[in-house]
């Protein structure tokens, strides 16, 4: 009998996760997973944050929550806290009532709701996010509705560092009101942000050509041990009096990754279209997924709002911080130790979970089929896949590889 599914074509692999399956695969006790960007420790394990577990722990005793559905823009207590912590507590927006959050599926869903929600509702359609970019946004975009994907320039690869001339160049050069994907710290795949200063030039060259802002904020606090550090960039944006659009993942910064816990916070400047916006993101929401899982959020609510919880995040977030920058220190005098060819100030510059080594793809290939250290084919590791045991075992295989 003939088949509705015959003659699916095979779509191209996901280059992370198939990555990650051949380190699964492989047999080689040497081996080391520098491919999904998730956090490990010393000991090469996941972690479950101490505070989350004693959040999680409450949640469970009291008898008075129960699995009621959630309401379709998510738990309220989890947005104010989300929004508090993304804009600063004393940030004027709030006090100004021009903010509205929504609870989304983890940095993913926030991405796309926010996105179905310029594309179906506003009308724009046109997005520009930086060349090179975290593997999905192209994806996520394209099926939110956006029929103009296009990138501006962002790394100097010979430098290694931003390109900023050719960013702000190719930002003038975008048609006025295209949707402009900012990463709001920890850049993915480059673990290099803008400065302050080429922040402000970014920042000037929206205002003045009236693009739109989106920021996608998946590491905060997790970069730099400092939430409101992280957060620099788009608090400087909302003083300037920038409207946005801004997703935010809980992912990282609390070790929540299979709990897809997430927030869409939208900054505007006039807070009387706040009725009509909520009323039209329920729409958009509640044929995606209706209503949000509510355990994640409720850990993250609870932590945030309770000053000794927040403190214990606090250490929490500045331990994974701490730890991968030891190793980006540790991978970096290895290699210079050993005299590899070029130059790795790189590696302790760039800020965030990655690194993008400038290894390429022919060097990527060696490194995992004779050295079964696995990565991205973009040359970018995650430092969390390195410890104290595994560390110069992965220089010599760089060094090893270099000069082949
Ligand atoms: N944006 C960027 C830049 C990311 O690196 C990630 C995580 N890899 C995300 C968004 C969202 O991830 P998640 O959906 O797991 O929160």
């Amino acid at each position: 009998m003939s088949s509705f599914f015959a003659g699916i074509p095979m779509a191209a692999p996901i280059e992370v996760f198939h990555m990650n399956n051949l380190y699964l695969q492989e047999t080689d006790p040497k081996k080391v997973n520098l491919t999904i960007g998730a956090y490990r420790t010393e000991e090469g394990k996941p972690w479950v944050l101490p505070v989350v577990r004693t959040a999680e722990a409450a949640l469970a005793a009291d008898e008075t929550l129960n699995h009621e559905y959630l309401p379709v823009l998510g738990y309220e207590p989890f947005s104010k806290e989300a929004t508090k912590l993304v804009l600063g507590a004393d940030s004027p927006a709030i006090k100004e009532d021009r903010v509205i959050g929504v609870q989304c599926l983890s940095g993913t869903g926030s991405l796309r709701a926010g996105a179905e929600f310029l594309a179906r509702v506003i009308g724009l359609k046109t997005v520009y996010y930086s060349n090179p970019t975290w593997g999905n946004h192209d994806l996520v975009f394209t099926n939110a509705g956006f029929t103009s994907l296009n990138s501006y320039t962002y790394w100097d690869q010979i430098n290694r560092k931003v390109d900023i001339d050719n960013l702000i160049k190719d930002l003038d050069a975008a048609p006025p009101k295209s949707v402009i994907l900012l990463h709001g710290c920890a850049h993915n795949p480059t673990g290099m942000d803008p400065t302050k200063d080429q922040w402000k030039q970014i920042c000037e060259v929206v205002k003045r050509k009236n693009l739109f802002t989106f920021f996608d904020i998946a590491y905060q606090g997790f970069a730099s041990g400092d939430p409101d550090a992280d957060a620099w960039a788009i608090r400087y944006f909302i003083e300037q009096g920038v409207e946005m659009v801004i997703a935010q993942s809980f992912a990282k910064n609390f070790g929540l990754y299979n709990e897809r816990v997430g927030h869409l916070t939208i900054v505007v400047n006039d807070k009387s279209v706040i009725p009509s916006f909520k009323s039209q993101m329920q729409l958009i929401i509640r044929a995606n997924w209706s209503n949000p899982p509510a355990h994640g959020a409720k850990i993250v609510a609870k932590v945030l709002a309770d000053p000794a919880l927040c403190q214990q995040w606090f250490d929490a977030i500045k331990a994974m911080s701490s730890r991968i920058r030891e190793m980006r220190a540790a991978l970096r005098a290895n290699l210079e130790k050993l005299g590899t060819p070029g130059t790795w100030e790189h590696i302790t510059q760039q800020i965030g979970m990655f690194s993008y080594t400038g290894l390429t793809t022919d060097q990527v290939m060696h490194l995992v089929e004779k050295h079964k250290v696995f990565l991205l084919t973009d040359g970018r590791i995650n430092l969390c896949g390195l410890n104290t045991k595994n560390v110069e075992y992965v220089a010599k295989a760089f060094d090893e590889t270099v000069r082949t």
